[in-house]
């Protein structure tokens, strides 16, 4: 290993002209096209919801291959392995998702048309993967030293119902207190999530003992317990900044035009980038399910009494890392050296969950142009990719310090 020298180096200029980052930067780009077959590879890996065990496993193998210390899978399977550096601390996790939100059975198998890569999770997060895995092997090429320690993981439940389950478990449990700035490597483009959206979905199920619409008329009724809920959320007041939002995007219930219903259900969302408004928000609909209810059982003298499950089906915490953090300067003075425009933006990814506690957290694009994620013909166009790998190695560096 070499010494610190350039790495003392207080700007991204200066960290630019030092031989050993160049270095580095040399060999991200000279191994593009080996990365750019590893993340085909591990795209026909499946890693369906819930079940990345597959993928976890290949690349618990690959952080021990990379020379990574201290490779583990953790309870949520994650997996994780570490780059030391002369200290502990800071200790910068730097991260790319293993699932994807395609079902099992999905054909995995990576299409090529020239530049362009058509397949699911290609970009989302196959992308990601690659450059974790490039960020690893120019680092030790180059034989970089940094000062802080680099935790790299590729971890679990980003999508979907996954609800940022393996990032959870990262903060809470597994690196809990560990871990000083956080940086994820989600999707494609360079782009740089600073706001961090939260969510709140339940699914409330109204129940009662239901009945003849004439022959047992007197008793609650869940449908219209329901619609009491339903008229109290549409009049919820949400500030328009930061943006805060409500839907009732799905009910359901009843058997027939003469039956008092025994059950109704609806789903709802509940979305903000602050976590105030969005605790706010949540409160007003936790209100709101139970004054329907009582108001239906009052309207009703508690004949045939209505009831309600009002069960959360998803949590993603709200947060922001703030546009003139050290963290969000240093990423946006790094892309500046790779591309005209450096935009940050708003997403629900996993720096959710460290924004929400107060750490330091971005997530960054991999690089390279990628459809929408999540259709089945996603596609990957690799085109000048190399940047977004040696933007997010660049930015490894200045933050592991
Ligand atoms: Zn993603």
């Amino acid at each position: 290993m070499l010494g610190l020298s350039g790495l003392n180096a207080q700007t991204t200029a200066q960290l630019l002209s030092d031989p050993t980052v160049k270095a580095a930067l040399e060999a991200a780009k000279r191994n593009e096209p080996h990365f750019i077959e590893e993340q085909i590879r591990v795209c026909e890996i499946p890693a369906p919801p819930f079940k990345e065990e597959v993928r976890a496993a290949e690349f618990e193998r690959i952080f021990k291959q990379l020379g990574l210390k201290d490779v583990r899978i953790d309870k949520s399977g994650n997996v994780i392995g570490v780059r030391p550096g002369l200290v502990p601390h800071p200790n910068l996790l730097f991260e790319a998702h293993l699932d994807t939100v395609f079902p099992e059975g999905t054909d995995v198998r990576v299409k090529r048309n020239g530049d362009t890569l058509t397949a699911p999770g290609i970009g989302d997060d196959c992308r990601g993967l690659a450059v974790l895995m490039s960020v690893i092997r120019a680092l030790d090429e180059a034989r970089v030293q940094t000062p802080g320690t680099i935790t790299f993981v590729a971890d679990t439940g980003e999508e979907g119902l996954g609800d940022l389950r393996g990032t959870k478990e990262l903060f809470q449990t597994t690196l809990r207190g560990q871990i000083d700035k956080f940086v994820s490597v989600d999707g494609t483009g360079l782009r740089i999530t600073n706001v961090g959206v939260g969510s709140y979905r339940y699914r409330a199920t109204f129940k009662g003992p239901g009945g003849h619409s004439f022959g047992a008329f007197g008793l609650g009724n869940p449908i219209q317990a329901m619609g009491r809920a339903i008229a109290k959320i549409d009049e919820f007041e949400v500030p328009a900044t930061p943006k805060t939002t409500f839907n009732v995007g799905r009910v359901g219930g009843g058997t027939s035009v003469n039956a008092i219903p025994f059950e109704s259900w609806m789903e709802v969302d509940m979305r903000s980038s602050d976590r105030d408004s969005l605790e706010t928000v949540h409160a007003k609909y936790r209100k709101a399910v139970e004054a329907a209810v009582e108001e239906e059982n009052k309207r009703w003298k508690g004949r045939g009494p209505v009831s309600v499950d009002n069960a959360l089906v998803g949590y993603r915490p709200a947060g922001s890392t703030p546009a003139d953090s050290a963290i969000v300067k240093t990423a946006v003075e790094v892309t500046r050296a790779f591309a005209d425009s450096a935009p940050l933006g708003e997403g629900s990814t996993d720096s959710n969950v460290p924004m929400n506690l107060g750490i330091p957290a971005i997530t960054i694009g991999g690089g390279g142009q990628g459809s929408a994620s999540h259709p089945l013909d996603e596609s990957f166009n690799s085109k000048d990719s190399y940047l977004g790998t040696q933007r997010a190695l660049l930015l490894a560096i200045a933050l592991a310090r």
